[in-house]
């Protein structure tokens, strides 16, 4: 009897024995992950691409967008570092550039043709592909954050105009008297665009006419998209769309798949460019599809789309990704892109015009 309780205690002892090192393994593993996914978060954030020459730049200017560009990165960065999600991080940066009156979103939205602003923004949640959007929205300060109350307070994706605002209220989300969004700067490039039109229509077809009047006008959309330490992604972008722009016309920036999109899987997008054609090649989720479906990376998938199939289309801009791994990708086919990535180690890289 002595024998067999003595047997059974060695055992029973070397089964917890075992049990112990297997658990202290997986623990290991577990550590070992998450010091993995710690170092390895990054954000990118783009301000426009467009026909943004240092020819007609002043350094001053130039100064203006490149502290501008670090304040909003170096927010969303501190988030990341600290632990918050991508989602925090993405809607924190955005606010800063939709606060400035540098960027077309926010404060420095353009004018429509009729001499209002309605801004649109859009934002998606990689971790459960969750999306939020809003279009036309004329009174709230920070488009982003209702965004991302469609995403996280109501059962929809998109909502648009009075209605949109409607639900801001329930939210709390702030508004802001429609005066707020008036700048000179933006007040006058319409009243240029619209002269010029003028001049046109006396020599030209309206079809050119339309051409002309969102070929010219500046681009300025915000965006940024983010991995954080636990390994999700997000990506939103915030714009006043185009100066100019009649009929309620709404661009690419409020549509999920092609001015954002976000996916743990692949990667997480932000577009800016000629709205039209971004909506047309599904640019955002297009890129997301090449990395699943054909197993290519995120630079190769950007560079296809932003250099092959928009401008084949006859568009032009550029997006700044991020995927899973923290590889980022800043890809633009016009004369410049307001740009900026900060990666795990705080390095940041900033850049405006194409070859810099
Ligand atoms: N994509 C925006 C739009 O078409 C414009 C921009 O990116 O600046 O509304």
């Amino acid at each position: 009897m002595i024998r067999i309780l003595t047997f059974l205690s060695l055992v029973f002892l070397w089964t917890s024995c075992s049990e112990g090192k297997k658990s202290q393994e997986t623990m290991n593993q577990t550590v070992s992950k998450t010091t993995n996914s710690e170092e390895n978060f990054g954000i990118v954030i783009h301000g426009g691409a467009g026909t943004i020459l240092k020819e007609n730049m002043t350094d001053s200017l130039e100064n203006a967008y490149k502290e501008k560009l670090t304040e909003a990165i170096t927010a969303g960065h501190t988030i990341l570092k600290n632990g918050g999600t991508s989602i925090e991080a993405v809607t924190a940066t955005i606010n800063i550039m939709e606060d400035s009156p540098l960027f077309n979103a926010g404060k420095g939205a353009v004018f429509t043709h009729n001499e209002t602003n309605e801004l649109d923004a859009s934002i998606m949640d990689g971790a459960t592909l969750n999306a939020g959007a809003v279009a036309g929205v004329t009174r709230v300060k920070n488009p982003i954050n209702l965004a991302e109350a469609v995403m996280s307070k109501s059962q929809h994706v998109m909502l648009s105009g009075v209605g949109a605002e409607e639900f801001a209220e329930s939210q709390e989300i702030e508004l802001v008297d429609p005066d707020y969004f008036y700048t000179e700067g933006r007040f006058r490039s319409l009243q240029r665009i619209k002269e010029k039109e003028k001049t046109q229509l006396d020599h030209d077809s309206a079809i050119l006419l339309e051409e002309f009047s969102y070929k010219d006008s500046k681009f300025g959309t915000v965006g940024c998209a983010a991995l954080d330490k636990n390994g999700n992604l997000a990506a939103g972008t915030s714009t006043g769309g185009m100066t100019n722009k009649r009929w309620n016309r709404i661009g690419d920036a409020p549509i999920i798949g092609a001015g954002t999109y976000a996916n743990n899987a692949t990667c997480a997008v932000s577009s800016t460019g000629w709205g039209e054609f971004f909506i047309r090649a599904m640019v955002a989720h297009d890129i997301s599809a090449m990395m699943e479906y054909k197993g290519i990376s995120l630079q190769e998938a950007a560079k296809e789309v932003i250099q092959k199939k928009v401008p084949d289309l006859g568009g032009d801009g550029g997006i700044i990704a991020i995927d899973h791994e923290g590889n980022v990708s800043m890809e633009f086919n016009t004369a410049g892109m307001y740009r900026a990535h900060m990666n795990a180690k705080g390095e940041l890289i900033l850049g405006i015009y194409k070859d810099e």
